[in-house]
């Protein structure tokens, strides 16, 4: 049986048997896994770490080749972003991005860009006082390194550039230039600017945007767009969402 070292954002935890918590983990070195914290709710103290959802561990886990449960061994928290806890904006927003990487990444691939993005945003939500934008911006970032990126750069069905007028596919994944409108009926129109905000995003360095200020009627086609290409292609309701709309939570 392997053992490894990594660290690893908890995204999800959930009481297992009696004694133990069931983990979804969001690793450095081998992406999304599922384990078990054997005897972590019996024992203080066994781990230095009770598993929380939005921390930051470093972890020793057994690895399991059958495809069942990995073991965790050892665990020490590393950061648990305090200040996010103190305000249900952060706290949401915060829980969200976790949800979204625990929707969209595959079990057992590493993803290095993806890991490096949770942790800019989650110290971004823990430090920052102005937070603009910042669930769109996580949004956009992350379909990228996670390649579920929409296509917004030309048309999707026939390559060429976009001029003036577009449509957004949500089947097909991105804009459909005006001589393809065909290829989706329903695709819906979208406006220059949401594109151009768009692009503009995905291109920028992320030191750069995390604080960038969107215009008023762009920014809501933008969360809209997004929010509807997100929901689609990963076919379920985020809890996350369902929660700031109830509460009326500013940022996601
Ligand atoms: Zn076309």
């Amino acid at each position: 049986m392997a053992i490894h070292k990594t660290e690893a954002i908890v995204l999800k935890r959930r009481d297992y048997r009696e004694t133990s918590y069931l983990l979804s983990l969001f690793t450095a070195d081998f992406g999304k896994i599922y384990a078990q914290a054997k005897g972590a709710r019996r024992k203080a103290g066994k781990f230095g770490s009770n598993f929380l959802p939005i921390t930051n561990n470093k972890i020793v886990f057994y690895e399991n080749h059958s495809g069942g449960l990995h073991i965790i061994s050892q665990a020490d928290i590393i950061d648990h972003f305090c200040n996010i806890d103190k305000q249900i904006e952060r706290f949401t927003c915060a829980a969200y991005f976790l949800e979204l990487v625990n929707a969209a990444m595959p079990l057992a691939e590493k993803n290095a860009e993806v890991f490096s993005l949770v942790m800019k945003f989650l110290q971004f939500l823990d430090k920052e006082d102005r937070i603009n934008n910042i669930a769109q911006i996580f949004e956009v970032k992350f379909l990228n390194f996670s390649g579920f990126k929409p296509r917004v750069d030309c048309c999707v069905s026939c390559g060429g550039h976009i001029i003036a007028q577009s449509k957004f596919s949500f089947v097909l994944g991105g804009l459909l230039c005006a001589q393809c409108y065909a290829a989706d009926r329903g695709a819906c129109a979208v406006m220059q600017g949401t594109i151009a905000t768009l692009n503009y995003i995905e291109k920028t360095d992320l030191e750069k945007i995390v604080n960038f200020r969107i215009g008023g009627t762009i920014r809501m086609e933008l969360k809209q767009l997004l929010r509807n290409f997100i929901d689609f292609h990963l076919g379920q309701q985020f809890k996350s969402i369902q929660f700031s709309k109830k509460m009326k939570v500013a940022y996601v």
